[in-house]
């Protein structure tokens, strides 16, 4: 497969998820096995499904975008880019860094989790150490320009005294005698179904087929050793909430030799006081004053990029919206900007002074507007004087 998604599908890369569902219909009609004469057909019938798939899921299409076609092909072949069910051991780094007071202070403990699920390997090769999650904070500003933060994990690395044996070096061993060196033991379980015969990893040499007279006092025959890393991490500008970054390598230790695992970060963005998100595009209220929507005006805008003027037409109304093109967040990876939305309010004054008071009753008078004043309006005012 060295078609890359967006080709398969014939879309440009930042096509929208309609387009993209679109594209694949058209494909689908295509090469559907039951119409299509191309021998080929059922092949690029999957593989445009398959896209579709990726591509139409928000998630998996980040997480494909950052890793690029091959290797994304690659780690999806093992399972590596199912983000969907998280067990509740794999968050725990994450909660530990919402409850903390400083989102960045906190050391994710994240050690815990390498133990939460399965059995060890069953097979005497290498095998790649598990991918690790944890969690991070960042500020939408940080999301708008990108930032690199320090993360402060502690987790699993290679017991040092041991090399990862689990007993120390030139410990004496012999044939496990629970599974007679196998690695495997079988069991027969009576099932309405007749006998089933179920092999398992032996729990006792846990699929080495072979025990040794000691175990490693430094990690207590694990071959693991708890760490506290810190972490320089790369957030790439226009990341949104929720998405996950992968560190490779910084993940759990590899068994036999093999690889480390990776290290998913999945970022949380805290909202905005004054800003409010909508994928790449911004919201943001702005108050102007009766005068300033009457006549129009220039006014100064808020953008996470610093302040930009804002031509108020006359005759504007309170609520009114009006689009910054390309001031909103940067797509990630993508060329265009989202845009700024600016809605303005127009701000009814809570006190007058006499002068202005006057003047507003002599605006309503021209108007031909009769307005009945309310006597605890001026009151409330002259108090304050
Ligand atoms: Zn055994
Ligand atoms: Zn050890």
């Amino acid at each position: 497969m060295s078609e890359d998604f967006y080709e398969v599908l014939g879309v440009s890369r930042d096509a929208n998820e309609d387009e993209i569902q679109q594209a694949y219909r058209k494909k689908a009609r295509e090469y559907h096995p039951d119409v299509s004469d191309d021998p080929n057909a059922e092949e690029k019938f999957k593989k445009a499904k398959k896209a579709k798939e990726v591509l139409t899921d928000e998630e998996q299409r980040q997480m494909y975008d950052q890793m690029g076609h091959d290797r994304y092909v690659e780690a999806d072949k093992h399972g590596a880019t199912d983000n969907g069910g998280r067990g509740a051991g794999g968050v725990g780094g994450v909660g530990g860094m919402g409850g903390g007071q400083g989102p960045f202070g906190d050391m994710s403990d994240i050690f815990e989790t390498f133990f939460g699920g399965g059995g060890r390997g069953d097979s005497n090769r290498p095998r790649q150490g598990r991918d690790l999650r944890t969690g991070l904070r960042i500020d939408l500003e940080d999301a708008y320009h990108g930032v690199e933060k320090e993360l402060n994990v502690t987790r699993p690395d290679t017991c040092p005294d041991c090399n990862g044996e689990g007993h120390p070096p030139g410990t004496d061993s012999h044939q496990c005698p629970e599974c007679n060196g196998r690695g495997q033991t079988t069991t027969v379980q009576r099932t309405p179904m007749g006998r089933v015969q179920q092999r398992q990893t032996c729990r006792r040499c846990e699929g080495d087929g072979t025990v040794y007279d000691e175990t490693c006092s430094t990690c207590r025959g694990d071959g693991v050793v708890r760490e506290d890393a810190s972490l320089s991490v790369e957030i790439p500008a226009g990341i949104e909430d929720g998405q996950t970054l992968r560190m490779e390598r910084e993940g759990a230790p590899g068994e036999r030799g093999g690889p480390k695992g990776d290290l998913l970060i999945e970022v949380s963005v805290a909202a905005h006081p004054d800003f409010e998100r909508d994928g790449a595009d911004l919201h943001h209220q702005e108050p102007i004053s009766f005068p300033q929507a009457v006549f129009g005006d220039t006014i100064e805008v808020s953008t996470l990029d610093g302040k930009v003027e804002l031509d108020v037409p006359s005759g504007t109304q309170s609520g009114e919206t009006f689009r910054l093109s390309g001031k909103g967040m940067p797509r990630l990876r993508r060329r265009s900007d989202g845009d700024l939305y600016v809605q303005v309010q127009v701000v009814t004054p809570d006190s007058l002074d006499e002068e202005q008071r006057d003047a507003l009753e002599a605006f309503a008078e021209a108007g031909g507007e009769e307005v009945d004043v309310d006597q605890g309006f001026f009151e409330k005012i002259k108090s304050s004087f």
